[in-house]
C-alpha cells in the first residue's frame, strides 16, 4: 500500500476557494445593495482582502496534495470519490486516502442482489 492524497486536505481546499468566492460576491453585492456611501469602499475593501486571504489559505491547503508518485503538486482537489485520475507528470494513480488502490470492484456484493431478484421474480 502505497501513500495516498489526502481527502482532508482537498476538502479544506475546496472550502476556503468557495469561501472565497462567496466573500468576493457578497461584497459585491452588498456594495450594489446598499448604498453606504463612503463607508462602502471600506466594506469593498475588507471584503477583496478577506477573499485573497481565503484564496491564499486554498492554495496553500492545495500545497498538502501531492503525487504520492513523483512528490510533485500535480493533485487537483476532489471533494469525494469518483473518476480516477492520473498524474501529467509520472502517470501514477492520485488514489485519496478514502478509495480503494486497485480500482476493480469486488464482485461478492451482486450475490445477494441476484437472489432477491430470483425471490421477487417468484412472487409475482
Ligand atoms: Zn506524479
Amino acid at each position: 500500500m502505497g501513500p495516498k492524497v489526502s481527502r482532508m486536505w482537498a476538502r479544506v481546499s475546496l472550502s476556503l476557494a468557495m469561501a472565497s468566492a462567496a466573500a468576493l460576491v457578497l461584497t459585491l453585492a452588498l456594495g450594489e445593495l446598499l448604498d453606504l456611501g463612503p463607508a462602502g469602499a471600506g466594506l469593498a475593501i475588507g471584503g477583496v482582502l478577506l477573499a485573497g486571504l481565503l484564496m491564499l489559505l486554498a492554495v496553500a491547503a492545495t500545497a498538502r496534495l501531492r503525487c504520492p508518485g513523483c512528490g510533485k503538486q500535480t493533485v487537483r482537489p476532489q471533494w469525494g470519490p469518483g473518476r480516477r485520475l492520473y498524474c501529467p507528470l509520472c502517470g501514477a494513480a492520485l488514489v485519496y486516502d478514502d478509495e480503494e488502490e486497485d480500482a476493480a470492484q469486488p464482485e461478492a456484493a451482486s450475490g445477494p442482489e441476484r437472489e432477491e431478484r430470483w425471490r421477487s421474480g417468484f412472487r409475482d
